[in-house]
């Protein structure tokens, strides 16, 4: 397999930038998974990481070649797409076998690398049946397979789950990844969803507006988003942003709602708001990190619950915390009422808190 390196990645469409100063590096062997919402540029620099379309400027390196100016067909990449793309009058054997055809290795060599796909993804019993008479996860499998024949250096997948129905989308989910271990393979994988970034990738690759936000191990963007977007990007149910004011100083600095409340910081919170240059400070928490009071509590602020979903072991509480809705899971044992006053207490060690004006995380 290879390595991937984009240097300062530009696509530009007139004045619009759908990849704007793109800079990372996929080790070889390595499982990035590119995400972000819909828009924000991440099917662009898989296209140009592909050569499906030309790169306004900047440099990608594919193992040791710089390979702008290479046609895809000499990137020494695979694709998989979202459709399969797979030819419906030709078996599975044939779809797997032309690529190979088209390569003129020969017949012996083409069947077993046919046979070995097959193995690998376990799909023998499958090569003879046409496309329709496979279920959506048999023919992403086949697309796999199309793919793994070729030996590419890199594949490149753009959201190859994305038509199947959410279980099987979790299976696939771990066949893929399963696949990444066996083979060891380099895989450049576009999402827009942040669970299957955090589920299958070694690291993900966090895009907005064709920018590059945050690029780390997925436990390591889950517990320090470098900023507002990144924060309520992943996880699921997304972080409560609440905007506050910083009051005081040193290490009594306190955070005061527009309704009156205060809420006490850590030594270390209160540095942190310190150094902000701005006033305006959001606290950010997880869900799971919020503790939710029936009565008055010392350190707990006042919210009002909007609403309650049970499900099963867990129940999901939303409540208007200073105007902005705050996400809570607690024990199903643990009842709440819609417009219920509750008391939040929030984990000292565990808040966020980003500068109200740049969105930044504070350090
Ligand atoms: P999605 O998840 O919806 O596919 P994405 O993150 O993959 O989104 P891209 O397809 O990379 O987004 O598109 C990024 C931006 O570039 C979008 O605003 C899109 O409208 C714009 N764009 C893409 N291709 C072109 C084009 N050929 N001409 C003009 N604008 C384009």
């Amino acid at each position: 397999m290879a390595h991937v390196v984009l240097k300062d990645l530009v696509k530009t469409y007139g004045s619009f930038h759908a990849v704007n100063h793109v800079s990372l590096t996929v080790n070889d062997g390595e499982f990035v998974a590119l995400v972000g919402p819909s828009g924000c540029g991440k099917t662009t620099t898989l296209n140009l990481v592909a050569g499906l379309i030309p790169v306004t400027s900047g440099e990608i390196m594919i193992g040791d070649r710089i390979v702008n100016d290479l046609d895809p067909k000499d990137r020494d990449i695979a694709m998989v797409f979202q459709n399969y793309a797979l030819y419906p009058q030709k078996s599975v054997y044939k779809n797997l076998a032309f690529p190979l055809q088209m390569r003129k290795l020969s017949k012996e060599e083409i069947d077993r690398k046919v046979r070995d796909a097959a193995r690998v993804l376990d799909m023998t019993h499958l090569l003879e049946r046409k496309p329709r008479e496979l279920s959506g996860g048999q023919q992403q499998r086949v697309a796999l397979g199309r793919a793994l024949v070729r030996d590419p250096a890199v594949f490149l997948m753009d959201e190859p789950l994305s038509n199947l129905d959410a279980k099987l989308r979790v299976q696939m989910r771990s066949e893929i990844k399963r696949f990444h271990q066996d083979l060891n393979a380099t895989i450049i994988y576009v999402t827009h969803d942040q669970l299957e970034a955090v589920t299958m990738a070694d690291r993900m690759a966090v895009m907005n507006g064709g920018f590059l936000q945050q690029y780390d191990a997925p436990a390591e963007v889950f517990a320090n988003p470098v900023n507002m977007f990144v924060a309520s990007f992943v996880g699921s149910p997304a972080m409560s942003l609440v905007p506050l004011e910083a009051s005081g100083a040193g290490d009594s600095a306190v955070l005061t709602s527009a309704e009156g409340w205060t809420l006490p910081l850590s030594a270390e919170n209160a540095r942190k708001v310190e150094r902000a240059t701005s006033r305006k400070i959001v606290l950010g928490a997880r869900h799971s990190t919020i503790r939710l009071h029936k009565s008055a509590t010392p350190g707990a602020v006042p919210a009002k619950v909007y609403t309650v979903e049970p499900t099963g072991d867990i129940t999901f509480v939303q409540a208007f915390l200073s105007g902005s809705i705050v996400n809570i899971s607690v024990p199903a044992s643990v009842h709440v009422a819609p417009d219920e006053m509750i008391f939040l207490e929030f984990d000292q060690g565990r808040i966020h808190l980003f500068d109200g004006e740049t969105e930044m995380a504070l350090k």
